[in-house]
């Protein structure tokens, strides 16, 4: 069913938004520190119309479900969720957003750690920026994404994935200091593409193997005296941690200087190195890795064409990110999954999309 079938007549207008995948900076962002993620093929796009009563409809294609908003006081659940949260935080700052037809179509996987929920956000805002001519910028429309996300969905967020969907495109990585909001847009190294594999392995520990590594980031902040493990360069001073506190701040210390390494200009040989020692922090340091995707990693690293791969997202499971040769990405992840998958594991690729067609 396309906008015209729900809601009986054409949209007024429409704006798209990618997913994304972070390359570099893992489990830094709550730290204060540095990430560097870049856009994928995929993306959300948001359809708008005025509605002709007073509510407002939403329809996601990829769910199949329709959801009206009876009562504005009351915040939906679901998907409806943060598009309603899109336009509340609007309204909040001060712009008058009429009832609409939402219509939301999308290629990014859902739950599969490429931020399909941050996709949704930016494409919505974007898409009531143009319906409504707003005066807001591509840094604000993250910024409302992201409170859409934590006050609408509930969700605790940090800013990277909005964003990654507001600044990047596939052919840049976004370097952004999450404590001051410093960003840069730059190239993708060259020559090289972006390849992610999941692991088939559900996340399961995840939530609280991810409280319990905050917590210990900030122990081993307050052991140091400083506001956040950020404000650490030197991994001689991490001596003085007991372990596994030491550990963990190796880990965000040293993976923190790979992404300030990236801004001076590296080659993708250079980029490559440093995602695989990145996976190596994750594993031994952080111990955020699991066999599966340890294994999952090691086979990429080991295939022709491959500059670099590392678990990616906060690990327990999910996904892998892989630089590789411009143009081998396909033929990679068939050589790397043949063998993944004889191993008993049940990968699949997620980048680039094997659909026929990538925008939503
Ligand atoms: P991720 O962002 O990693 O894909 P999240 O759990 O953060 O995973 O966000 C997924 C949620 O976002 C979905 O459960 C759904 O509520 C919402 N969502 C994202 N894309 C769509 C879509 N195309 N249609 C409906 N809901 C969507
Ligand atoms: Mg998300």
């Amino acid at each position: 069913m396309d906008f015209q079938q729900v809601f009986g007549k054409p949209p007024e207008t429409q704006a798209s938004a990618p997913g994304r995948v972070n390359l570099l900076g893992e489990h830094t962002d709550y730290n204060d520190g540095f990430v560097l993620p870049t856009a994928i093929p995929q993306g959300t796009t948001v359809q708008l119309g005025f509605s002709s009563d007073s509510q407002h409809h939403f329809y996601s294609e990829n769910l199949n479900e329709q959801v009206s908003i009876l009562d504005i006081n009351h915040t939906p659940s679901g998907f409806a969720s943060y598009i309603f949260g899109c336009i509340e935080v609007l309204q909040k700052a001060g712009y008058t957003i009429p009832p609409l037809c939402v219509y939301v179509k999308s290629s990014v996987p859902m739950g599969s750690g490429l931020s399909s929920s941050a996709a949704l956000e930016v494409a919505t805002l974007r898409a009531l920026r143009q319906l409504l001519n707003l005066p807001i910028n591509d840094l604000e429309i993250a910024q409302f994404a992201q409170q859409a996300e934590i006050q609408y969905a509930g969700v605790q967020c940090g800013i990277m994935d909005q964003m990654a969907s507001s600044l990047a495109d596939t052919e840049h990585i976004l370097f952004l200091d999450t404590r001051t909001l410093e960003r840069r847009v730059m190239p993708l190294p060259e020559k090289a593409e972006i390849l992610v594999i999941d692991s088939g392995v559900p996340r399961t520990l995840a939530s609280s193997g991810y409280n319990q590594r905050r917590a210990e980031c900030e122990e081993a902040a307050r052991s140091l005296g400083v506001k956040a493990l950020r404000d650490i360069t030197d991994v001689n001073v991490i001596k003085a941690l007991a372990e596994p506190l030491q550990r963990r701040a190796r880990h965000v210390v040293t993976e923190n200087n790979r992404v300030l390494e990236v801004l001076q200009g590296v080659t993708s040989e250079r980029f490559g190195e440093l995602m695989n020692a990145s996976h190596v922090s994750l594993r031994d340091d952080y111990e955020v890795s699991v066999p599966a995707l340890d294994t999952l990693v090691e086979i990429i690293q080991k295939t022709e064409g491959v500059f670099g791969a590392r678990l990616t997202g906060a690990g327990f499971g999910g996904a892998s990110v892989a630089l590789v040769r411009s143009g081998q990405s396909k033929g990679i992840a068939t050589h790397v999954l043949e063998q993944y998958n004889q191993a008993g594991y049940n990968g699949q690729i997620l980048v680039p999309s094997l659909g026929l067609s990538d925008a939503a």
